[in-house]
């Protein structure tokens, strides 16, 4: 008898896609090459399905704890609009997958579901919060 595999949502660049800023990834040896032979892998990368493209300019969490914007490093392009657009859509469509669970990268501003730095006006920490994929999840029914 067989059973179907585990399926879970990943940030698409734990899997080795070129979908970092910088044009990298954070390929994951254990999720790819272990953990990966149980699973089918739902593979989301927030910032490159909200059309951002790769290579694409740094961006972190700025402004206030509970209400934070997602702007850029350099040029304080506030890309939180196209964000929110396309994670409420992308999880409608994720909820209709029948995830099992989620793998989220760490830290990431766009990715991240905790513990992710907040900066303010003059680019000095000032706290943590969730990223902008889980803010919408946490805050869904589901
Ligand atoms: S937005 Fe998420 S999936 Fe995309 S590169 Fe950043 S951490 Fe990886």
């Amino acid at each position: 008898m067989t059973t179907a595999p585990l399926r879970l949502g990943i940030s698409r660049c734990l899997l080795g896609d070129e979908v970092r800023f910088d044009g990298g990834h954070k390929r994951d040896s254990f999720l790819t090459d272990v953990f990966g032979r149980y699973v089918e892998w739902v593979p989301v990368c927030p910032e490159v399905e909200a059309g951002l493209g790769t290579p694409r300019e740094a961006m972190r969490l700025v402004g206030d704890l509970q209400n934070p914007r997602l702007v850029t490093m350099k040029s304080g392009t506030d890309h939180t609009r196209a964000l929110e657009t396309m994670t409420t859509n992308r999880i409608a469509e994720l909820m209709e997958l029948d995830l099992s669970g989620y793998v989220f990268k760490k830290g990431s501003p766009s990715c991240g579901i905790e513990r992710v730095r907040i900066y303010n006006e003059h680019g000095c920490p000032t706290g943590t919060e969730s990223g902008c994929l889980r803010g919408p999840l946490s805050s869904s029914s589901h």
